[in-house]
């Protein structure tokens, strides 16, 4: 199967396994595991930050920092295709007792000005806005990256209006490697940044919640009462630490594939493709099959991919490259999907 659906779907290499089988451990609710602490000192410098602390899931890390940042009652400023959004379960309602202020972006990029309009003025009758969340790479805008100049922008706002502001980084490192700009600068500013472990970077489980010390320290009792705390989870950390150090530099190599499957799909007829910046490739059937139609026969001829998700038509397909996925599996992909066109009589 050449699995394109996501890139959670890695497993981990012989020597990511390696490094966790050998992994130092101890129990980390009671602070003894010494490789969880390796991880979260080496993620907090990575991204800048003074302090950083080890996630079962990205979800849990977004929510994590809303409960941190907001009271209940107040207001969360979110992009309207943005994953806090869409498809975390309503979490912030649920848990951090605060209702989402939705700003539809332009492919998921939205402005300052859009900004200070979603953020609401200081009358007792409103609920007050208690943090404003982006997304960098914009998973359902294709992997976008916010471009340097609009991030900086946007924080600024927030900031002026002593609006403290989330980074929801799942794939910062996907943006890193495709601007050549490094992830602490692309998180320079944000009052708290979350990346995932378990995405384009290979590890099995985990993301990592950083930001200052008293913000970590308390996101640290948020994580046990939302029953992350975990105990020998240096296993997980190795894995982790592994991946900072191996697959950091070969993104740039999913991303080569996302633009060689990309270029590929963009020859046969029908299909509309987006240009990719990163590892995520969109692209729309304007004629043939609808998106589950399509995405079920690829299936059965060992190639899975999604019809994308919320918000987009049911005519649009999400591929995304990772380390599993090699130059033969594109080249693979792009016949396999040129076959079933053509067996539709596009
Ligand atoms: C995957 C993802 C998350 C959540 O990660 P999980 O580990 O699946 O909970 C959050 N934000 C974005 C943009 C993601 O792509």
């Amino acid at each position: 199967m050449i699995d394109l659906r996501s890139d959670t779907v890695t497993l981990p290499t012989e020597g990511m396994r390696a490094a966790m089988a050998a992994a130092e451990v101890g129990d980390d609710v009671y602070g003894e595991d010494p490789t969880v602490r390796r991880l979260e000192e080496r993620a907090a410098d990575l991204l800048g930050a003074e302090a950083a602390l080890f996630m079962p899931s990205g979800t849990m890390a977004n929510q994590t920092a809303i409960a941190c940042h907001t009271r209940p009652g107040q207001e969360v400023v979110v992009e309207a295709g943005s994953h806090i959004y869409n498809v975390e379960l309503g979490t912030m309602a649920r848990f951090s007792g605060v209702q989402p202020r939705v700003v539809l972006g332009e492919r998921g990029v939205f402005t300052a000005g859009q900004v200070v309009s979603a953020i609401r003025p200081d009358l007792y009758y409103l609920a007050p806005t208690g943090l404003v969340c982006l997304e960098n790479t914009h998973n359902a805008a294709g992997g976008r990256v916010w471009p340097r100049a609009e991030a900086r922008a946007a924080l600024a706002a927030a900031h002026a209006r002593g609006i403290p502001v989330h980074l929801d980084g799942a794939r910062i490192f996907n943006a890193s490697a495709t601007t050549g700009i490094p992830a602490r600068e692309l998180a320079q500013g944000f009052d708290s940044v979350m990346f995932c472990l378990s995405k384009g970077l290979g590890c099995p489980v985990g993301s990592v919640l950083c930001g200052s010390r008293p913000l970590i320290s308390e996101a640290r009792r948020v994580r046990k009462a939302f029953g992350g705390g975990m105990r020998q989870a240096g296993f997980l950390a190795a894995a982790g630490l592994y991946a900072l150090d191996h697959h950091v530099d070969r993104l740039a190599v999913d991303h080569a594939h996302a633009r060689l499957l990309a270029d590929g799909l963009a020859t046969l007829p029908g299909l509309s493709v987006l240009p990719p910046e990163t590892n995520i490739v969109l692209f729309e059937i304007e004629t043939g099959p609808d998106a589950e139609t399509l995405c079920a026969r690829l299936r059965a001829r060992g190639v899975l991919a999604s019809p994308a998700g919320a918000g987009t038509s049911a005519r649009g397909v999400r591929m995304v490259t990772h380390l599993d996925i090699s130059r033969a599996g594109v080249e693979r992909t792009v016949d396999r999907v040129r076959e079933e066109l053509r067996a539709s009589g596009v």
